[in-house]
């Protein structure tokens, strides 16, 4: 059996860490979106058993137990008792280690995958809890729609769908290191976003609004030390960006435009900024 599903990266529309638990992980207060910019996960269900191989064309990603596809099969085999080989292929598009959520959906398309394959009958929200060992993104991407993430990232509610607006995704040549942001997150420092206004106005319809109330907290930390991150937002709203903003950790800048025309003009103006630049609608 051969099942392909598509793995779509993800924006941070508000990103907020209140505190940190007592075991260490922030506590997440975020809007996340998907975007149509995606990675194709494959996977062959062989009639024997054996083990699971990953095969990406990416020369950067692990292929053992680091890959968060790997990760992801494991749990569904375990606990469901599957001993089927599996051939996972991963067709990426999705810049890698950009603050995008590529791993994290790569795994999240796996479970739906398994899910499906094997009638385990999960649903999204059981998906979304086995999740959670992966990534705190995973949960998000098993649903993989506008929606308000908090807690560990496990709690989703999922908002109205808005209209197909355009986003500008900008990827500088900087890496990032995620572990190293979440550790430097002083929670009595952090000028804290209140997500209430943004969500009112997404639920609402009035985007003007949603758009007032957007913000990633982390921007700062990255931003000290890659302060080119920040030269692209400005440049992104310069050129009429209705907002321009880091996604995740970064370093990946994205803006939203309510028109292609505008969307457009944003790209012509930052590609002596960056080369590796997508075009994209929020789904
Ligand atoms: P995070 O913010 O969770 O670090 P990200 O969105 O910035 O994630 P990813 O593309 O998910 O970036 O990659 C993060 C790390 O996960 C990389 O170091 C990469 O080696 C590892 N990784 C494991 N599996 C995958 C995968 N299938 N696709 C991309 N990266 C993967």
């Amino acid at each position: 059996m051969l099942i392909t599903e598509k793995a779509p990266a993800k924006l941070n529309l508000s990103l907020d860490s209140p505190m940190r638990y007592l075991d260490g992980m922030p506590k997440w207060d975020m809007v996340m979106v998907s975007v149509d910019l995606a990675d194709y996960v494959t996977i062959e269900i062989a009639d024997r058993p054996g083990n699971v191989k990953v095969y990406t064309d990416s020369s950067f990603l692990p292929n053992d137990q680091r890959n968060l596809a790997f990760q992801a099969a494991n749990i569904l085999r375990n606990r469901f008792h599957h001993r089927e080989a599996l051939t996972i292929n991963i067709r990426k598009h999705i810049p890698v280690a950009a603050g995008l959520g590529g791993g994290s959906s790569d795994a999240a398309a796996v479970l739906r995958i398994l899910n499906s394959a094997w009638k385990l009958g999960l649903s999204l929200e059981e998906l979304a809890r086995l999740s959670l060992s992966i990534d705190s993104d995973v949960p998000y991407c098993v649903y993989g729609k506008l929606a308000h993430v908090t807690e560990h990232g496990e709690k989703i509610e999922l908002l109205p769908p808005q209209p197909h607006y355009w986003a500008v995704i900008a990827k500088q040549q900087i890496s990032v290191s995620t572990p190293q942001i979440l550790r430097q997150i002083d929670y009595t420092q952090i000028d804290h976003l209140d997500n209430s206004l943004l969500l009112q106005g997404l639920r609402n319809g009035d985007w003007q609004t949603a758009t007032k109330y957007m913000g990633n907290v982390l921007e700062p930390l990255t931003m000290r030390y890659y302060p080119e991150i920040k030269r692209l937002k400005d440049k992104m709203l310069a050129l009429g960006a209705d907002v321009a903003q880091m996604s995740g950790t970064g370093p990946s800048v994205f803006a939203i435009c309510h028109t292609e025309s505008r969307a457009r003009r944003v790209q012509n103006g930052i590609r002596g900024f960056c080369r590796n630049v997508n075009i994209v609608t929020l789904l």
